[in-house]
């Protein structure tokens, strides 16, 4: 029965499987034909015709039962379901039999077009309707892009997620917002342990990135070894712990590995990404140059080190240190909770305490790096944050580099806060967390995979990733640039894509998630670029005859005051519109509506060359 079953799905699913299962059932009696033979010779008695056709039954059903576990194994699948063509938004299901393991899960932000959209999730409709299979979330590090979208889709896909100790704690910080907690299994996995899915074991290894804890997996499924790193970079000397785990990622290479998914970020930069400390010696020496100077210092929240560094800098040279921002604050202190930063006693002070100090006698540590407008920095350059006003001789070092797309604000906040007088300083004063040429080489040298699938990165950094893993040996046809949704199925003898699932990020506006589409941004952007006019008029019931109005409103198009001729031909044209419908007897609201859209866009055209959005509102009394 439960063959059968089994069969029914395959039918279903692949007529090529039931062709191959209809022409090994052949085999079957084939083979169980001659095994008859042998069984009536041997046996005393043979001729119990029964007890053969049993024999025969229970074989056969045996053999198709094989045939079909093996035909169940259509190999392993791979589906990014973001993450791939823009940086943002890494999610991956790893698929194999009845297994599903999802590796991240993150959120990425909108394009300058998508007007009023705070960021965008992941689609994971494939992962809802393969649920019974989708064993866990499995998460590489704590930044926004692999861990932001986890609160809106475990609302979804509730299933335990596994992260190392400080990746889980801002997760949970993130769960309690979402009022998650209870309802969320949640294990933390230390480097070199492994956890078991399904059929899927999965093991963590150190890493080293802009963020502490960040981990590599290795994948072992029945098909193979999958080798994701994560977003990485090598650091020799990190500020905190160790360096990445490169003896151990050699031994899994040794043994073998399918499959790597590398991170791509800096695969066009030549060479090796600085390590971490060299930003410290920096610091060092801008505070050494500017001994008298208010200090601010603005970063990532999320870069624990590099607050590590500013705080080693400021004991040094004898400064307090005021952290401002929210997220910044929620980082440090579940960092400092964990021990994953070591402030030293009496450091720390309250932002209300700073007019107690002198200007030499303080750091301000602060979100905002990237130009963000409702962070605190962009606040201090555009004269609204409230406890802190930026004057001459301030100091400001921005330690961080822009990530693409934000220049054009980091650069109005640089602009700003140079002309209350204070230097900026945004040299030498941040070095990426991900991995350039060399160390992408590193990690193709040590894990020598038969298949490479560049992962994190734009499309640009893609192909060039794939350039590198080309130069390291992998085939060329062993290389995949996969698209978001692309379903990649390794089987023993080769790799291909064989489908495609749903994957276009779901936009979130508020509270509202997934309920503004292209139609309702295609509104927001004709009105954001062209305005509105509104056309209101009330018409008696029955006669259609026009009791007020046509009265136009505009937002956005043209200040009416200034242009009281150009509504007032306007509402000749309404009115116009409006005696034609009714000579023509045309008493459909609709097309009522219509003919005063198109006469009036006319109209405005011809005066204005502008195509202002046009809303004409019919009232009945
Ligand atoms: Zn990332
Ligand atoms: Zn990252």
């Amino acid at each position: 029965m439960k063959v059968k079953e089994t069969t029914a799905v395959f039918y279903e699913r692949s007529p090529d499987v039931s062709r191959r299962l209809r022409n090994t059932a052949v085999t079957a009696k084939v083979s169980t034909g001659r095994k008859r033979s042998i069984d009536t010779n041997g046996g005393s008695e043979a001729g119990s015709k029964e007890k053969t056709a049993n024999a025969v039954r229970t074989h056969r059903k045996r053999q198709v039962k094989e045939i079909v576990n093996n035909e169940k194994s259509q190999g392993l699948k791979i589906i990014p379901l973001g993450g791939l063509e823009k940086i943002g938004m890494n999610i991956t299901a790893i698929e194999y039999d009845d297994t599903i393991v999802v590796i991240d899960c993150g959120l990425s932000f909108p394009e300058d077009e998508m007007l009023g959209i705070d960021f965008i999730i992941p689609d994971v409709t494939y992962l809802k309707d393969n649920i019974d299979k989708v064993k866990g979330f499995v998460i590489t590090h704590g930044h926004e892009d692999h861990i932001g979208a986890l609160p809106y889709i475990l609302k979804e896909v509730n299933v335990p997620v596994y992260a190392t100790k400080l990746t889980l704690a801002i997760i949970e910080s993130k769960l309690k917002e979402h009022d998650l907690i209870k309802g969320t299994k949640r294990k933390v996995v230390k480097y070199g342990q492994s956890i078991n899915l399904g059929c899927i074991r999965i093991e963590f290894i150190r890493t080293n990135h802009s963020i502490a804890d960040s981990a590599a997996l290795a994948i072992y499924t029945p098909a193979g070894v999958i080798f994701h790193t994560g977003d990485f970079k090598i650091d020799f000397t990190p500020v905190f712990g160790t360096p990445i785990d490169l003896q151990r990622i050699g031994e899994i290479g040794k043994k073998g590995v399918l499959a790597l998914m590398c991170d791509s970020t800096n695969a066009e930069r030549p060479g090796y990404t600085m390590s971490e400390k060299t930003v410290g010696k920096t610091f060092d020496s801008i505070f050494a140059d500017h001994s008298k100077q208010r200090i601010i210092v603005a970063t990532f929240a999320s870069n624990v080190d590099r607050v590590q560094q500013i705080i080693n800098s400021a004991v040094k040279y004898g400064r307090k240190v005021v952290i401002e921002g929210r997220s910044m604050v929620n980082i440090v202190t579940t960092a400092s909770e964990l021990g994953y930063i070591n402030i030293p006693d009496n450091i720390l002070i309250d932002i209300e305490q700073m007019k107690n100090y002198t200007d030499d006698q303080i750091v301000l540590i602060t979100t905002g790096s990237q130009g963000e407008t409702m962070a605190a920095l962009s606040r201090m350059a555009a004269s609204i944050h409230k406890k802190v006003f930026i004057k001459p001789g301030d100091v400001v070092i921005l330690s961080s580099t822009p990530i693409p797309g934000n220049e054009k604000s980091v650069s109005r906040v640089i602009n700003e806060l140079s002309m209350k007088g204070a230097k900026v300083i945004y040299q030498d004063t941040h070095v990426s967390g991900h991995a350039c040429q060399e160390e992408i080489k590193l990690i193709y040298a040590l894990t020598k995979p038969k298949y490479a699938i560049p992962v994190h990165g734009e499309y640009r950094h893609l192909i060039r990733h794939a350039e590198i893993a080309e130069l390291m040996g992998v085939p060329k046809e062993n290389i995949f640039l996969l698209e978001s949704g692309d379903v990649l199925t390794i089987t023993e003898d080769k790799a291909e894509v064989t489908d495609k699932v749903t994957a276009e990020g779901i936009l979130v506006d508020g509270l509202g998630v997934g309920d503004v589409g292209n139609i309702v941004l295609r509104d927001r952007q004709l009105l954001s670029e062209n305005g509105l006019i509104i056309v209101v008029m009330t018409l008696e019931r029955g006669s259609n005859q026009v009791v007020a109005g046509p009265d136009i409103v505009s937002r956005g198009f043209v200040y009416v005051r200034e242009s009281e001729n150009l509504i007032e031909e306007a509402r000749d044209v309404v009115e116009k519109a409006l005696d034609k419908c009714l000579s023509k007897s045309t008493t459909d609201w609709n097309k009522m509506k219509t003919e005063i859209k198109d006469s009036l866009s006319d109209y405005i055209w011809k005066k204005t060359k502008r195509t202002p959005m046009i809303l004409p509102i019919i009232m009945e009394v």
